[in-house]
């Protein structure tokens, strides 16, 4: 067999590694590459933005979290460098032991200014303040009611905290309030949780609705900010600025890797909460602070976010132009239902998305194709930005409107 797993010219000089117990590993990628599920890397060498370089090719950017095209900025990068020419490299340690800087409370106290709470908490990444926030509020005896669709990093920290957990239908508040009558009263505290934008769909959770039932239901509410901070509310604080449920009791998390152009997550919300966090939280207490210069380009970053609404504003007529050419120039295009700039083309299987995905990739188009099983059914996910120009969205259809499938 051979193998289809890339080995470097290093690796290929070394003994075979499908000797027993490790022989399930080959067999286990073949079975990936025959269910077309298998994912591979692809280096850009560029700064981050709309164009992005690799091996001497230049492609049109449509794969990027970098919302509002801050990952390469110039104010964010001279942020990073005179951090770590002051604070140096790494942090050296965990923030309760070495690893604290004064930059990093400056930032915890623009994101609780930004979000509007009473504190807020930076993890090393959006991923780890799911995990720590879920896995300390709730334990063995309590519930987590989950959305199906919710991010691997909500579904994980769920795991890790020994709850119970019963996922609802995607968006369903009429299945989670079956779910909270049946369940919540046979268990100590109840934790809904949910992204407040969907990551691989787009679309965006009903949070005054869902406050509702937390409130009826004497429950507590996470919601995931990653896709809505920095992109949604006027000052860009996200969906709870926007559903103008700012200081209603709730636990907000979210990443500073996306709009915010850096590394690293928060937790956002009351005092006790923010400080239980730094007590309990394992993926806080246990892992190294965020780097100088890392955290000094989210405070850069954070601070543009709320003097720049330009760029926001930019961002959504972005988005509604591309749903124009889209309804006017390929109405046989099927966009699942969104309301943020994450948009998809559904597509029949993964053998078709992978497939667009490459006849994209030969236009001059870098919008991925995502497959089961990270979604359900197979699509090409395309992230806009607020640096796209008119031409560059206008050239994504073109390219779509040459292809077999849409002619
Ligand atoms: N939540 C959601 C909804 C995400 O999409 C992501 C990143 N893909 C994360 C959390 C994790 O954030 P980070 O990349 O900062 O670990």
């Amino acid at each position: 067999m051979s193998p289809f797993y890339p080995l470097s010219d290093r690796a290929r000089h070394l003994p075979p590694t499908t000797t027993e117990p490790y022989a399930w590993l080959a067999s286990s990628l073949e079975t990936i590459h025959e269910a077309n599920w298998y994912r591979s890397v692809q280096p850009l060498d560029s700064l981050p933005g709309c164009i992005v370089h690799s091996q001497g090719q230049a492609w049109i950017n449509f794969a990027s979290n970098d919302y509002l095209g801050l990952a390469g900025d110039p104010r964010l990068i001279a942020a990073a460098i005179a951090a770590t020419r002051t604070w140096g490299t790494g942090s050296t340690g965990s923030r309760l032991l070495t690893g604290h800087r004064p930059l990093h409370r400056q930032l915890e106290e623009a994101i609780a200014q930004l979000k509007q709470t009473e504190d807020a908490l930076v993890f090393s990444s959006g991923y780890l303040a799911n995990l720590g926030a879920i896995a300390a509020v709730v334990g063995k005896r309590d519930l987590i009611l989950s959305d199906r669709y919710n991010h691997s990093s909500l579904k994980n920290g769920a795991i890790l905290s020994g709850a119970t957990i019963q996922e609802y239908q995607h968006l369903d508040l009429a299945d989670l309030t079956r779910q909270l009558q049946q369940h919540r009263q046979h268990y100590r505290r109840c934790l809904i949780v949910t992204d407040s934008v969907f990551s691989m769909d787009g679309d965006v959770c009903p949070l005054p609705q869902l406050l509702d039932l937390a409130t009826e239901y004497n429950s507590m509410l996470l919601i995931d900010e990653a896709h809505a901070t920095g992109v949604f509310g006027e000052s860009g604080a996200g969906c709870a600025e926007y559903f103008n449920c700012t200081g209603k009791p709730m636990i907000q998390v979210g990443t500073l890797s996306k709009a915010l152009g850096s590394l690293g997550g928060y937790v956002a919300g009351s005092a006790p909460l923010i400080d239980f966090l730094r007590n309990r939280a394992p993926s806080w207490i246990y892992t190294t602070a965020l780097t100088p210069a890392d955290t000094a380009a989210a405070l850069a970053a954070v601070e543009i976010c709320r003097q720049e609404p330009q760029r926001r504003q930019q961002l959504w007529q972005n988005v509604a132009q591309f749903k124009h050419l889209l309804a006017t120039q390929l109405p046989q295009a099927v966009l699942l239902p969104s309301d943020s700039p994450i948009l998809c083309l559904q597509l029949a299987n993964p053998a078709q998305a992978l497939q667009v995905g490459h006849l994209l990739k030969q236009a001059g188009i870098f919008a991925p194709a995502i497959r089961p099983p990270t979604v359900t059914t197979s699509r090409i996910r395309i992230s806009l930005m607020a640096t796209h120009t008119s031409e560059q969205l206008q050239q994504l259809v073109d390219a779509l409107q040459s292809m077999e499938i849409y002619s």
